[in-house]
């Protein structure tokens, strides 16, 4: 499995991106930036994209890439996929007509977008993967996903407080790998974590005891702000599991 990170981060800053990560050429994990970090032969690729929920830093390059797919007058959609509440989510919120165009029905003769619902907690094709949507904790409806190619495993968190089903659910997986983990804030910011529902390099610390022994955490989301404190903080995490996830990198699973 190869992922490539389009953007790392829980916002934007100069040269940060926020998050979305390119598996295979083909499937998205989140949306956050994809135009600014691809050409358009490369976003022309793009078959699906499993959306963790519908906020901007998720979705906004979602935006972009469909415009892309709809001038170039491409043969293929893009399908977003999620849990249910996600999918109703980027339906009525985003391509409603208001925010964005409907590309559900946008080039008439071929429309660029279609959506899938995806079954809660259970393994399901999408593409040429395996994927687990399993709900996370977060402000809104938010899936973490668990990617299998059959070998090798992968568990994204999407953006979320503390949790336990998704570490459950990947409980016993073979060949998994990796686990991309959220961090927003840093640790003087616990309050405000704790209401928009992220994680602090201390709340990581604690989260560690509940994830798979030994599978390396590779944090993103780390909001640009704060970034040099953040990343500090966790540097101090006396694991040598816990890296933060290069932008631009390539990594192979
Ligand atoms: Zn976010
Ligand atoms: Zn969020």
């Amino acid at each position: 499995m190869k992922i490539r990170v389009l953007g790392a981060f829980g916002g934007e800053g100069l040269g940060q991106r926020p998050s979305a990560f390119l598996v295979n050429d083909r499937l998205l994990i989140d949306g956050g930036s994809v135009t600014g970090a691809l050409t358009v032969p490369e976003q022309l690729e793009i078959e699906w994209a499993l959306v963790s929920h519908s906020h901007l830093d998720h979705i906004a390059g979602l935006a972009y890439l469909t415009e892309t797919l709809a001038c170039r007058g491409t043969r293929r959609p893009v399908t977003l996929a999620s849990l249910e509440p996600v999918v109703d989510a980027l339906r009525s919120a985003v391509f409603n007509n208001v925010l964005w165009p409907d590309f559900a029905q946008v080039p008439e003769s071929c429309p660029v977008v279609k959506y899938r619902s995806l079954v809660e907690g259970a393994e399901q094709r999408v593409g040429d993967l395996w994927v687990t949507p399993v709900p996370v904790t977060h402000t809104v409806p938010a899936a973490g996903f668990i990617l299998h190619d059959g070998e090798t495993g992968l568990i994204y968190s999407g953006d979320t407080g503390p949790t336990r089903a998704l570490w459950e659910a990947a409980r016993g997986l073979h060949g998994l790998r990796a686990v991309i983990l959220e961090c927003a804030f840093p640790n003087r910011l616990d309050r405000l974590a704790e209401v928009a529902r992220h994680m602090t390099p201390a709340l990581i610390q604690r989260e560690l005891e509940k994830l798979p022994a030994d599978v390396p955490v590779w944090v993103f989301h780390v909001k640009p702000q704060f970034f040099e404190e953040t990343a500090e903080e966790l540097s101090r995490i006396d694991s040598g599991r816990v890296t933060i996830i290069e932008q631009d990198k390539t990594y192979s699973l």
